[in-house]
């Protein structure tokens, strides 16, 4: 099972540099470390603004996976508006592009995955798969009329996507800033909240798009390189289940146990109850102890 929707059908290809990506991802994790040493000599250690920066990492790390991923990407969910509004806003703080843009790039990663049409196609190779796309520009002109319907019909996303700019630098850099200022020091804020976070949350989210398709095992399907593990899941917020989340992409939930680490499923099901999120989508049990067990029955013929 290995649905998305509205895939686009036409592809662009990648080979002009993109230097505005290349500059943003390559300089961050540079003016991360400065910032921060100055800041860490003149304050020292500080646990208001570390804190900080760790809320910043999981409201924004989870607005991309909650939000980008799960809601607008799969629809593996319904959600209102504000919550819709919430994950565009911090989504966008985590510098990854509109969601219209990531959204699309993510249901041709789904219908191609590990093929030339793959954007992030491991087979290129760990580096390229985590960072080295992004290097590269799309050159198809009009690249707007390949975007799926569904996304160019939603009004909020559009919004986003319009104002994704100036949106990313208010919410990602700005507002640390002022926070970290009225905690008392704006450097502060702007280096661990804003510069660091970006940075680290580009990597645990990268790593989907590498590690989680080297390490770890196949439960599921071997008939792409999506791989389950826990350890995984801790850095990525619980997409680290990777290879049911291939199999089964329309559900809300990565870790289908309750005991696997997916905070992502813990606030979207957290939002059902306080009503603001409906409609999870849960494959049927059967199907998936199915998909285990015809794994595990190819595994033995093999032997
Ligand atoms: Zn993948
Ligand atoms: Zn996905």
């Amino acid at each position: 099972m290995n649905t998305t929707h509205n895939s686009p059908k036409i592809i662009p290809t990648k080979s002009e540099v993109d230097w505005v990506n290349t500059i943003f991802l390559t300089t961050t994790p540079i003016f991360a470390v400065v910032l921060s040493i100055i800041y860490f000599r003149g304050h020292g250690f500080e646990w208001k603004q570390i804190l900080l920066a760790i809320i910043f990492y999981y409201i924004t790390g989870l607005s991309i996976t909650a939000g980008y991923h799960r809601l607008i990407s799969h629809r593996a969910y319904k959600a209102g508006s504000l919550v819709k509004f919430i994950c565009l806003v911090f989504g966008a703080a985590a510098f990854q592009n509109s969601a219209l843009k990531w959204s699309t790039d993510h249901r041709i990663h789904h219908r191609h995955v590990d093929h030339e049409r793959d954007p992030y196609n491991i087979n290129k190779g760990f580096f390229y798969a985590h960072i080295g796309w992004i290097f590269f520009k799309e050159t198809t002109p009009n690249s707007e009329v390949n975007y799926p319907k569904d996304l160019l019909n939603d009004k909020l996303v559009m919004w986003q996507h319009r104002n994704y700019l100036w949106i990313a630098i208010a919410v990602g850099f700005v507002l640390p800033t002022v926070v970290g200022y009225f905690l008392g020091s704006a450097l502060g804020g702007l280096a661990l909240a804003g510069i660091a976070r970006v940075v680290f949350v580009h990597h645990c989210t990268f790593f989907i798009n590498s590690l989680c398709h080297i390490v770890g095992t196949r439960p599921y399907s071997d008939t792409n390189t999506a791989r389950d593990s826990f350890i995984m899941a801790l850095f990525s917020y619980g997409e680290g289940y990777h290879n049911y989340h291939h199999y089964f992409p329309s559900d809300y939930r990565n870790g289908i146990r309750w005991y696997h680490f997916d905070p992502t499923k813990w606030l979207i099901k957290t939002l059902s109850f306080m009503g603001l999120t409906n409609d999870l989508k849960k494959v049927p049990e059967k199907l998936i102890l199915e998909a285990r067990h015809q794994m595990k029955s190819k595994k033995f013929q093999s032997i």
